[in-house]
């Protein structure tokens, strides 16, 4: 079990209660037990009871990334691919991840969780589309693998690209699968990895990549195994003008329209990005349940334009916040992603546009439940034992206490956070993994990215 004494503040996200003061949480096994002032312990339960003093500490939920491809890690900032937009930075990238191997997979998903982890995120999906030829081992496996050791709660999307150059798509042949390809492996790694439970440690998704790089077969084959197994299912959707186009011209239809005619709307579908729709398609959007995630820092860095996410969340349809992949972001910091998404929805709206209590929702209770979780998100009994637990001592904070939950997002020179728990398992100590080596990660993701990348 574990204590967490006495805390400062506590933003529980629970719609019955706001936030609360000077009260101790109780973790039981996976699940917050108990949420009380002065919870007492019996003399038997104390020496098996880790008890952590909270009275500096700001606990939120753990926040749920809903968007990464963390292959990506190993090829940030290159300094090719710094200044375009997204198809070229695309072009530029493609043959570099063509090198892939089985060590560049399990350090880069060290490397993203990692920084994840440290940055307040404890559920994060992962969309792995890249299926280089000649890459014999089971990539999931390897993903799984070095989450267990991170310690993230991890639903990760079987990802898809089918239409290659030679098919009049974007990506290289050489990164592509054939349709009866993906779809056996769609199979295989549902029965294999997938866990239905509303805490699982293991959930899949399926994502194909995008309209420009899968094929309508696969698009349309993908969301009926979605539904005939129960599973959420995720793409990239609206980010570019450029894909706008591309569905004008290949399929004389909008990218929502293409979506709607394959069967991808409705409450187990969530789109990455969502840039591009019109007042229409917002509506079509609430009216069928589809849900967005908000990426901000990588439609900034890549210039692709501001979400209407403030319209969104008017409407009331379902948000979620994802970090996006490190080649366009270029971190997995969840907390910086908060921070720039309720600052990017000002700069198009005004300053009334978004509040640090309204993204953090988004960040939540908002990312489970597009992720398809039912008891993760919030601070409350029975509920996962996910938390982030924030230092308000710290030097960044002083002066900014007014209003804790607003602080660590207003201010921001440093994102970390001092305490992880995820699943009732401590997984940052004092701002430190305690699953993993930092320095050894850090090490062997730049020898795996030396060797995807001639630049270094
Ligand atoms: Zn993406």
């Amino acid at each position: 079990m574990i204590l967490l004494k006495n805390c400062y503040r506590v933003a529980t996200f629970n719609p019955n209660c706001d936030e609360l003061k000077k009260v101790d949480i109780l973790i039981k096994g996976n699940l917050i037990e108990k949420i009380a002032p002065n919870i007492e312990l019996a003399p038997q339960k104390a020496d098996e009871t880790e008890i952590i003093d909270c009275s500096r500490h700001l606990v939120i939920p753990g926040m749920v990334n809903c968007h990464h491809h963390f292959y990506q890690t190993l090829t940030r900032n290159l300094p090719g691919a710094q200044n375009t937009g997204l198809f070229d930075w695309l072009k530029y990238l493609y043959p570099i991840w063509a090198r892939l191997d089985p060590d560049a997979v399990y350090y880069s998903t060290l490397l993203a969780t990692a920084e994840l982890l440290k940055t307040g995120a404890t559920t994060t999906s992962d969309h792995m589309y890249i299926y280089p030829a000649g890459f014999d081992d089971d990539i999931m496996a390897i993903q799984f693998e070095a989450a267990r050791k991170t310690g993230i709660r991890f639903s990760p999307t079987r990802g898809s690209m089918t239409l290659g150059l030679k098919d009049g798509g974007l990506p290289p042949d050489n990164v592509v699968q054939t349709p009866r390809e993906v779809i056996a492996d769609m199979e295989r790694v549902i029965d294999k990895f997938h866990d239905p439970s509303p805490i699982a440690m293991q959930k899949i998704a399926l994502a194909p990549c995008s309209p420009f790089s899968v094929d309508k077969t696969v698009m349309i084959e993908t969301a009926k195994l979605a539904r005939q197994y129960g599973i959420v299912l995720h793409t990239h959707l609206a980010e570019t003008k450029d894909e706008e186009i591309f569905c004008l011209e290949k399929y004389g239809k909008r990218p929502l329209k293409l979506m709607a005619d394959w069967d991808w709307l409705g409450e187990d579908v969530f789109f990455a990005h969502g840039i591009f729709f019109n007042d229409s398609e917002l509506e079509f959007l609430r009216e069928t349940g589809t849900g967005i995630c908000h990426c901000p820092t990588s439609n900034m860095r890549l210039g692709s334009g501001i979400a209407r996410i403030k319209e969104m969340r008017d409407l009331g349809i379902r948000l979620g916040l994802g970090v996006d992949g490190s080649a366009s972001n270029d971190s997995s910091d969840m907390l910086g992603e908060a921070r720039n998404a309720m600052l990017l929805q000002r700069v198009k709206y005004g300053p009334g546009a978004m509040s640090a209590g309204e993204i953090f929702r988004i960040a939540t209770t908002g990312g489970a439940n597009l992720l398809g979780f039912s008891k993760i998100g919030r601070i409350e009994a029975g509920y996962a034992a996910d938390l982030a637990l924030f230092d308000m001592s710290q030097l960044q904070y002083a002066g900014a206490l007014a209003d804790p939950l607003a602080a660590i997002v207003f201010t921001g020179f440093n994102h970390s956070a001092d305490w992880t728990i995820v699943h009732g398992k401590i997984v940052v100590r004092k701002g430190c993994l305690t699953g993993f080596d930092e320095e050894e990660i850090a090490a062997k993701a730049n020898e795996s990215a030396k060797r995807l990348v001639n630049e270094f």
